[in-house]
């Protein structure tokens, strides 16, 4: 079978710890691969090759740091249709939507190219008699990211595209499910002219990811998974002194006015509830019709579409969604299935029962429909990151808004409707990070900021855009005199004021 490896210091390294985790091929059910666990030892190498590569990296001047990102861009789009066909290969979505995932990470890569101007500081002439003031941005050093199996090409570019356009080496310990993507970004970030220890992956699971939390040489650490390991990272990071990020779960929503256009919003539920599978964080797996008036038609479209939508391995482009990654996941969305049938929600659709003709072995799901979940319902709270749309229905707009706000989750959340007024207001009030107005999916674009409400992130700073930027570095501010020749201060014991 073959071998994965790590990526140190600009070379494939075989792992040494003697464990292994499976890659599947999700559209086969087969196994395809076996990637290295690594041991504290090997995190250890890896922070020693990425101390020793830093200072050098630091002191690249920032627009021949922007050339290096200018050419990895070039690079992952001459090698769009290879990165996508290995990340299909190991995650199960559609090949059209892993050039999706490839691009939106290549996104903040045209961001990071604009880090001469992203990591300027501030300069103030004459804050005082004679005395000027100026702030820098400073990489941080080591850091690390630690990504999910859902995006693994976008979500490792999030991170290590500014924090080493930043100046900072970054190790990204990719999820041990489908780490081929990022190995490779790695490799191609080497060709762009990358020195070597800037760019390293290891891979791992909870081993790797606790050496990376004690490391006292890592500066910062941005995770991106689960809310259980979120909340986990966050804690044991910051305890150890270090900055964390870290983003968690979604239950996101979509609230349907009684004004909307229920062809395009049965359309767009569909596309983001079922699209990838349902594993996606920013997914709508929540539809929330304004009023039993327009309930009664959006489930009647619903209901139609999803019975008609075609499953298919990850190479059919006519497919609607493929596989889920592994069978242990696929039987965690069964379970749920079942939960909300067992909490009295009306199973419109089952799913369970698809099977996938010559694909037999494959992680297959088909679409499930649900109608009448309630907010007080274990599986309208929970996750569940497949194929299943629930609608939970609201008699009036201020139910509609409350239903997102008090979710433990706060992710994204999309409102559907004519009437600006009310999507202004919804916008300001709903508590939740990231709001689209006739707008299914929000992920903000690079050059904005990613991140949830509530138990979706940890942390006081997004992911990307200026947030990125001020995550990935610190701050130093210097206070300039040049007092003339001659010139002598008294002592002085009182606080200089500006008065
Ligand atoms: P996961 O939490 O299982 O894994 C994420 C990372 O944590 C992986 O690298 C994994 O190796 C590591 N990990 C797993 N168990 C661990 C443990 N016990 N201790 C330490 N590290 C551990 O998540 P996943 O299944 O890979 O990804 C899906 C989840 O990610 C979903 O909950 C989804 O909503 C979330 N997600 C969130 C966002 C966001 O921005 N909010 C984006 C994408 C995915």
């Amino acid at each position: 079978m073959r071998e994965l490896h790590h990526f140190l210091n600009g070379e494939k390294v075989k792992g040494t710890s003697g464990r292994f985790g499976e890659v599947f091929d999700p559209s086969l059910g087969t196994i395809q691969a076996k990637a290295p666990l690594a041991s504290k030892s090997e995190v250890r190498q890896a922070v020693e090759y990425a101390r020793a590569a830093f200072p050098k990296w630091a002191a690249v001047n920032p627009q021949r740091r922007a050339r290096v990102m200018f050419e990895f861009k070039r690079l992952v789009e001459a090698n769009m249709d290879e990165l996508a066909r290995l990340l299909s290969s190991e995650h199960g979505k559609l090949i059209a939507d892993s050039r999706g995932d490839v691009q939106r990470g290549l996104e903040v890569i045209e961001f990071a190219c604009g880090i001469p101007h992203l990591q300027k500081g501030e300069y103030t002439e004459s804050a005082g008699p004679g005395i000027d003031v100026y702030s820098m941005r400073q990489p941080l050093g080591v850091v690390a990211g630690i990504t999910p199996f859902n995006f693994p090409a976008m979500i490792p570019m999030w991170m290590f595209g500014v924090a080493i356009a930043c100046g900072n080496c970054f190790i990204n310990k990719p999820s041990e499910k489908d780490p081929s993507v990022p190995l490779r970004l790695a490799e191609l970030f080497m060709e762009a002219g990358g020195p070597a220890g800037v760019l390293q992956v290891v891979n791992g699971d909870k081993e790797a990811v606790d050496a990376i939390l004690d490391d006292p040489d890592i500066q910062a650490v941005s995770f991106v998974g689960s809310t259980a390991i979120a909340q986990y990272v966050y804690a044991r990071g910051t305890q150890n002194g270090k900055r964390v990020q870290a983003m968690g779960g979604a239950k996101n929503h979509a609230i349907i006015m009684p004004d909307a256009d229920l062809d395009q919003v049965t359309n767009d539920l569909i596309g983001a509830g079922y699209g990838s599978a349902g594993e996606r964080c920013m997914a709508v797996p929540v539809a929330v019709p304004v009023s039993d008036k327009i309930a009664d038609a959006l489930v009647d479209r619903l209901k139609r579409q999803v019975e008609g939508l075609k499953i298919g391995p990850a190479t059919d482009s006519d497919a609607a969604f493929g596989p889920l990654v592994t069978a242990v996941h696929r039987q965690k969305v069964i379970d749920h299935i079942a939960l909300g049938v067992k909490e009295g929600a009306e199973l419109l659709v089952d799913g369970r029962d698809f099977r996938m003709q010559g694909y037999e072995s494959g992680f297959y799901l088909g679409a499930s429909l649900f109608d009448r979940v309630t907010p007080v319902m274990q599986t309208y709270r929970e996750e569940i990151f497949g194929p299943v749309l629930q609608v939970v229905r609201a008699k009036d707009f201020d139910e509609a808004i409350a239903l997102p706000s008090q979710h433990a989750y706060g992710n994204g959340v999309a409102i559907f409707t004519r009437d600006g007024d009310a999507a202004r207001e919804f916008a300001s009030r709903v508590q939740v990070g990231m709001v689209g107005i006739n707008v299914p999916i929000p992920v903000p674009i690079a050059y904005y900021t990613f991140g949830g409400w509530k138990r979706s992130a940890f942390g006081d700073v997004n992911q990307h855009g200026t947030e990125g930027v001020r995550f990935w570095t610190k701050i130093k501010t210097v206070t300039q005199r040049w007092p003339k020749g001659g010139v002598r201060d008294n002592p002085d014991f009182v606080i200089p004021t500006m008065k």
